[in-house]
């Protein structure tokens, strides 16, 4: 598989909503999720800034609402997005978290799923490093399955059934995380993971 150092184990504090193993960059762009509204649904996204170019600083200053607008031309089109996801795994492994899963990341914009419009509302957004049509890392499979299985662990009204793609819960709108990810390899690791 990969040559990259195993990630230390996850663990979820359900207070905080904070995953101890992650590098924390806490966002401004979250709030708090309609009241007794629970994660039921786990969102995977693809995210690259510039588009196509990997292992920069800037998702980090775009969740938190720092990105240099002359740093790029792309920059300046997106400019004033508030918007984040709850974890960010790089192309390395490596988990970044900007928002507590309990709360309400701003991610999915407009959406539906089910029927159910406002996914942000009761989903967690993951964001892969990458682009629609670059394979995601081994790496990025396995910190994505491990982190989804904490989380299924956590947050007993997430289920393996209820995880999707950006794309599918805004079709016509969001392509991401694209067709370079491997839903049938996700969902294998994912069935053989035991924690
Ligand atoms: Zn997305």
């Amino acid at each position: 598989m990969s040559d990259a150092v195993p990630p230390p184990p996850l663990q979820i504090d359900r207070a905080s909503g904070l995953l101890a193993g992650a590098r924390q960059v806490l966002s401004p762009h979250f709030d708090a999720r309609p009241a007794g509204v629970l994660p039921e649904l786990l969102v995977v996204h693809g995210i690259s800034l510039p588009p196509g170019e990997f292992g920069g600083p800037w998702i980090d200053r775009l969740f938190t609402g720092t990105l240099p607008v002359d740093a790029h031309p792309y920059f300046r089109e997106i400019a004033g997005q508030r918007v984040s996801a709850h974890a960010l795994i790089r192309r390395d492994g490596q988990i970044v978290q900007y928002v507590p899963f309990g709360e309400r990341a701003w991610h999915a914009g407009q959406s539906a799923y089910r029927g159910r419009s406002a996914c942000n509302d009761f989903s967690i957004g993951l964001e892969l490093e990458g682009t629609d049509d670059t394979p995601y890392s081994d790496a990025q499979y396995q910190a994505l399955v491990a982190l989804t299985a904490t989380l299924l662990v956590a947050y007993p009204s997430l289920t393996r059934q209820a995880i999707v793609g950006h794309s599918d819960v805004a079709p016509g709108r969001k392509t991401d995380p694209g067709f370079a990810f491997d839903w049938e390899r996700f969902r294998t690791l994912l069935a053989t993971t035991r924690r």
